[in-house]
């Protein structure tokens, strides 16, 4: 069986960011950068899905996406009989 893998990032909604650079300073693998008052995933590979960086934002503006992966199987539903 395989486990498909998928790749979960914080997703900032700049509408709701106002600037203030929580985030970046509560992010501990420097994930998170602010170019001109901006945050960016700088380093999305380093994070560690924490949600720091969501829980501290006072505005909302991030969040990390809950994703259900389903493992595959051999079982085939259309295989059942009456
Ligand atoms: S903590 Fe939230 S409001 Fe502040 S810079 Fe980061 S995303 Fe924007
Ligand atoms: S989830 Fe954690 S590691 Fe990832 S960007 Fe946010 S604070 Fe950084």
């Amino acid at each position: 069986m395989k486990r498909e893998e998928k790749i979960i990032l914080p997703e900032i909604n700049l509408k709701l960011c106002n600037g203030c650079g929580i985030c970046e300073l509560v992010c501990s693998r420097q994930v998170i950068y602010l170019q001109n008052g901006i945050p960016k995933l700088i380093k999305p590979e380093a994070c560690l899905f924490c949600a720091n960086c969501e829980e501290a934002c006072p505005t909302g503006a991030i969040s990390i996406p809950f994703v259900i992966s389903w493992e595959q199987s051999d079982f085939n539903p259309n295989d059942q009989k009456a």
